[in-house]
């Protein structure tokens, strides 16, 4: 059930109870029924939220962000303003003669999913099926079109990664196996192709 303290902006069309406290929905929002959202979280004006989707607690959703069903969004991300996300590699109207039996089950389905922490850059579009890592940030206009590493940083079309990034968004630099944020303080080491914090939080 909708929690305490929810703000349901009056233009909003919000079909779902389960909205967790202190989380604001702002103005022209639709959000379907079968929408799991947690609590503390900021939903953007214009933002359309399908059935199916879920939603961590202290996310925040920009203006004009379409996110579909299949897609799980955990704690504490953040999803710039008009990102696309999608759920079928080959999508075709499922009124076409020749297609419809490709939607009589949820096969075509892809889940998606954004790990704690991650961020994602205005306009970026993430193509089904991915998994984006924790503390991950994906530039603007990116299209992702395979999975992030957990804190690595991805960029253009098709999106490459190109560096790492702290859990406070500052960049990383590595001049050798073990870095230390400027901005926090925070230490990482590298693990073949990944890295991981040292003192995990
Ligand atoms: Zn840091």
């Amino acid at each position: 059930l909708v929690q305490e303290d929810v703000y349901i902006h009056p233009t909003s069309t919000v079909d779902t109870q389960q909205i967790g406290e202190s989380t604001r929905v702002w103005a022209c929002a639709q959000i379907m029924a079968e929408v799991h959202i947690g609590s503390n979280c900021n939903i953007g004006s214009h933002c359309f939220i399908e059935s199916g989707v879920t939603i961590g607690s202290r996310a925040t959703i920009k203006n004009g962000t379409l996110i579909c069903e299949g897609v799980t969004i955990e704690d504490g991300v953040f999803v710039g303003p008009g990102v696309v996300f999608t759920n079928d590699c080959y999508p075709r109207s499922p009124r076409l003669a020749a297609a419809g039996s490709r939607y009589d089950t949820k096969e075509w389905l892809l889940p998606t999913v954004v790990r704690r922490g991650a961020s994602i850059g205005a306009g970026a579009i993430i193509g089904a099926g991915v998994v984006i890592g924790e503390f991950a940030l994906v530039g603007c206009g990116a299209v992702v079109a395979r999975d992030v590493s957990a804190y690595a940083v991805v960029l253009g079309n098709p999106a490459r990664a190109r560096g790492w990034a702290c859990q406070c968004g500052q960049r990383l630099r590595f001049r050798e196996e073990v870095t230390c944020c400027t901005n926090c303080q925070r230490r990482y080491i590298t693990e073949g192709s990944a890295i991981r914090p040292i003192e995990i939080e």
